[in-house]
């Protein structure tokens, strides 16, 4: 479930019902100006709604200040150890401060943070992490370490309690994706405060945006969670925030961009899709409405399952076609298939989102697609969609299989009889 209570970080709402907030971290020098704002102009760029910044010396706090006035997104100081570094982040103006109560020294200087920081109206997020749990939890980590981070962070949640301060979300990080699920679920179901999500050292942009995926999205998927930062192993940020993006927008959370829709390939492909592919994906980046883009690898299927596709191309060996909206456009040459489609794309922008249709274009690309279609072949589309049928129409057939298969009804299944003869249940 949606946390009940919101927060407001800089001006951007966390939890409460409010989207999922997408954040990231600079992976800068935050002292070093030039080189922070440079990186925080790209992930606002990509899409980040808050911004994070280390500061674990007295010079970044310093610059704390001009990168805040700077910055075109609220930013959070991060600080570990020196609750000192906290408040002088507070007094330089920062939108929000992340602290982990158990490494910041003890409960007195928690309070002098929670002091400032609510003189100040700045929030605070407070947190765990899965390799600096409280010395008094250590045998309970080992035994279960869901339950280890959670009792961590109720009793972080305590101490913000009893110091009377609620303007705050909370963390509680781990490498494990299924202990940051498990954990998570359970923390939603006992504090009403927003909550961060991230796999902490989730890895590089490859393994780390999968965990993310994961782990994220089936929270995300489940309702927890208010705000999430991908944590990956790149100097580039904006990558996070690209990663981030993805999830929400396959979640439906929130829409941002174009989409891009791409069949996977077989051996019908006949042209160069990959490059094809890529080249699409990095020119719609270019755009910010959530428009959808197809991209087939043969016209075997005919349009397919890319009817809905508010633009797409499919290609044969030398020419290919440009379609919207299950229609045919055009019938162009393989290789100008990619700046084609950006032409199309852009006399629909121009024409205030209006297809633009020349019926004699169309007719052409029409017959292309006819010779081109082969509705005798069962390819990946087909498959899916006559499994699709089959699970939808075959209820009585299932039942009877379900019932064949029921141990207690001591039927042994004879697949020459089955209802869905032809599958294998048994292997010789
Ligand atoms: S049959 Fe489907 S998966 Fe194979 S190339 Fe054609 S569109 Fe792509």
């Amino acid at each position: 479930m949606a946390s009940e209570r919101q927060i407001t970080v800089g001006g951007v709402p966390i939890g409460g019902g409010a989207p999922v907030v997408v954040q990231t971290m600079t992976k800068t020098e935050t002292a070093n100006l030039a080189a922070t704002m440079d990186q925080i102009l790209k992930v606002a760029e990509a899409g980040a709604d808050i911004v994070r910044v280390a500061v674990p010396r007295e010079q970044d706090a310093e610059a704390l200040r001009t990168i805040v006035e700077r910055s075109p997104i609220p930013v959070i100081a991060d600080i570990h150890f020196n609750h000192t570094l906290a408040l002088k982040s507070i007094e330089a103006g920062a939108h929000c401060v992340r602290i982990n109560p158990g490494n910041i020294g003890g409960p007195e200087k928690v309070g002098e943070v929670v002091e400032l920081a609510r003189a100040r109206g700045v929030p605070l997020r407070v947190g765990v992490n899965s390799g600096s749990l409280p010395r008094h939890l250590r045998q309970l980590e080992y035994d279960n370490p869901v339950e280890a981070l959670v009792t961590a962070a109720l009793e972080t949640v305590a101490l913000m309690e009893s110091l009377d301060f609620t303007d705050f979300k909370v963390s509680m990080k781990s490498t494990s994706v299924p202990n940051t699920i498990a954990s998570n679920r359970m923390l939603a179901e006992r504090i009403p405060y927003p909550l961060h999500l991230g796999i902490t050292e989730a890895g590089t942009k490859w393994s780390g945006s999968l965990k993310s995926a994961v782990g994220l999205g089936t929270l995300l998927a489940d309702g927890v969670g208010d705000t999430i930062r991908i944590s990956l192993s790149t100097f580039h940020a904006e990558e996070e925030v690209k990663v981030a993006w993805e999830i929400l927008k396959a979640l439906k959370l929130r829409a941002r961009g174009p989409d891009l829709i791409a069949c996977p390939t077989c051996g019908r492909l006949q042209f160069d899709m990959d490059s094809v592919v890529a080249e699409v994906e990095r020119r719609l980046e270019a755009y910010e409405d959530p428009i959808e883009v197809s991209v087939l690898g043969c016209a075997v299927n005919g349009i397919g399952e890319a009817r809905h596709a508010d633009f797409g191309i499919t290609g044969a060996k030398d020419m290919g076609m440009i379609y919207s909206k299950g229609e045919p456009l055009k019938k162009v040459a393989t290789e100008q298939l990619v700046d084609e489609l950006f032409k199309e794309i852009d006399r629909y922008y121009a024409a205030g989102k209006r297809v633009q249709r020349d019926e004699a274009a169309a007719a052409e690309a029409r017959e292309w697609l006819a010779a081109h279609e082969d509705d005798t072949q069962m390819t990946p589309e087909r498959l899916a969609a006559l499994e699709a049928a089959a699970a939808e129409n075959d209820q009585e057939a299932d039942a009877v299989l379900e019932s064949m298969l029921a141990p207690a009804s001591g039927v042994t299944l004879d697949e020459d009889v089955s209802p869905v003869a032809g599958r294998r249940f048994t292997r010789s």
